[in-house]
């Protein structure tokens, strides 16, 4: 999945960047709240990670303007501000979720990860599409019982595709949710991870809609 991260602190920031991206997810990392705001403007976010104290816009604005744009994009908010009332004004201004600094990147991981099965309409930890099983959170995949290996960014594409099972999705989209800025994408790069998915998944598994994009089938 694509996350979108707001966070002034460099070091917080890398370390936050690294979890995320072990985690499988494309990272996009801005420090300001105007920067946040443009980012948000025109990229594609499964979620975001946002700190509230921010330079040149306060999270809280950013979370603010956000929600007047009626967007229901998962925000989870940081703040070091250990006190109640920060935490409830975030809640208040739209927050779906927050953690108090310092925290543990496992539970920053472990939450998203149910902020993201929340919005996706998928309470089950565990996505099933196409006789397969996915756990985000072990990071496994299953076929007909048997375990199935695939590199950090299979098993992204595979997610993206299991999570909108039934829903087609386009090369772009799932570009989209490969590939934080700056990374080099090559121009055939998902058409490569398809063909390896099917590999080891079986043909059947992943279909071609000519024109279209790739879709699985519902369970
Ligand atoms: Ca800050």
């Amino acid at each position: 999945m694509r996350i979108l991260l707001v966070e002034d602190d460099a070091l917080l920031g890398d370390a936050i960047v690294a979890g995320l991206k072990q985690a499988g997810h494309a990272v996009d990392w801005v420090r300001d709240g105007i920067a946040a705001e443009s980012a948000l403007a025109t990229g594609n976010y499964a979620a975001t990670v946002l700190d509230l104290g921010l330079p040149r816009k306060d999270g809280l604005e950013v979370l603010r303007g956000l929600r007047a744009k009626k967007r229901g994009l998962p925000v989870l908010i940081l703040t070091a501000r250990d006190t109640v009332d920060d935490r409830i004004r975030g809640l208040d201004a739209g927050a779906d979720d927050y953690l108090v600094k310092p925290f543990d990147l496992g539970e920053l991981n472990a939450r998203l990860r149910a902020l993201l099965r929340r919005a996706g309409g998928q309470p089950a930890p565990r996505l099933v599409a196409a006789g397969i099983t996915l756990d985000p959170a072990a990071r496994n995949i299953f076929q007909g019982g048997q375990p199935i290996e695939v590199s950090a960014r299979e098993f992204a594409l595979l997610q993206a595709l299991m999570q909108h099972a039934g829903r087609a999705l386009s090369r772009a989209q799932l570009e989209e949710q490969l590939y934080g800025w700056g990374e080099e994408i090559g121009s055939n790069a998902v058409e490569v991870h398809i063909h390896n998915l099917r590999k080891k998944l079986g043909a059947e598994a992943i279909r071609t809609l000519r024109g279209i994009g790739y879709v699985m089938a519902k369970e």
